[in-house]
């Protein structure tokens, strides 16, 4: 299969070097914008277009009230360029939306099923905890916020998943509706927060979703910087799981890091590193 690694939604969140923690013109300077992006897989597979996330949508774009809340336009400050969008990626690509059999979400986020409304014919893969969580009448202002109902309003094809599966490096690998496509679920940043593990040749890649944040975090020497942990404390569900989550891949990329290739959805060093490998 091919895969291509896109960025559908990029954020400008004030703060600098304290998110994203780069170094721009040799300075880790505070006081510029920092880059977050929407890391989205688009597989090629035999049997049609498979989209692992699907990041901001055409709609949040254009029209971004029903579903960006405006303290998280605030804080995040999106782009809002329409052609990062998943769908125009896809047609730029030669494709038309039709062509986007699955789509396999992480968690539910409103950054990560902005997309979902532009693939009304996809199935749609998540946990059960997940969906439910989601779905769940009564949300809490947080949860109404994240979980924006107008994402879903057009009535997906839901495929639910349990998250347990068989074994897939110390971790459990829940196969999807393909042997090379398995969910591994890493619950914290949200109760059914799940990564997605994709075989190519004889190597994984691992979309690690909310899991953890900053490219340095799942290495031997992990370091987030302070804006991000701050961020990731703020939004997590269960803290301990997605703590212990992050121990459990810092692992797996120490022991396997040969085999499976970990990253994350809004690191853009990470992307960019993908997309390199990917042109060459
Ligand atoms: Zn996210």
């Amino acid at each position: 299969m091919k895969v291509h690694h896109l960025n559908c939604g990029t954020m400008r969140p004030f703060g600098g070097a304290l998110i994203d923690g780069r170094r721009v013109d040799g300075r880790k300077s505070v006081f510029r914008a920092a880059t977050l992006v929407c890391h989205v897989l688009l597989l090629e597979t035999d049997d049609g277009l498979v989209l692992v996330d699907s990041g901001l949508g055409v709609d949040d774009v254009r029209t971004p009230g029903p579903t960006l809340a405006r303290h998280w336009r605030l804080l995040s400050r999106p782009v809002l360029d329409e052609r990062e969008t998943a769908l125009r990626q896809v047609e730029a690509l030669g494709y038309r939306a039709r062509d986007v059999r699955h789509v396999v979400l992480t968690h539910l986020d409103l950054d990560h099923g902005g997309g979902l409304r532009d693939f009304p014919h996809a199935r749609v893969h998540v946990l059960a905890e997940e969906l439910d969580a989601a779905l769940s009448p009564g949300k809490k202002a947080g949860d109404r916020t994240r979980y924006p109902d107008a994402q879903w309003a057009h009535g997906p094809e839901w495929v639910t998943h349990e998250p347990h599966g068989e074994p897939w490096f110390g971790f459990d690998g829940v196969r999807e509706f393909r042997p090379d496509v398995l969910l591994v679920p890493l619950i914290g940043h949200t109760r059914g927060h799940t990564g997605v593990a994709v075989r190519t040749g004889d190597r994984w890649l691992l979309h690690a979703g909310d899991a953890y944040f900053h490219h340095s975090e799942p290495t031997a020497e992990p370091h987030c910087p302070p804006g991000l942990t701050f961020l990731q404390g703020r939004m997590d569900t269960v803290r301990e799981l997605r703590l212990s989550n992050q121990d459990r891949l810092r692992e797996l990329v120490g022991r396997h890091g040969d085999r499976v290739d970990v990253f994350c959805a809004h690191d853009a060093v990470e992307l960019e590193r993908h997309q390199h490998r990917a042109a060459r």
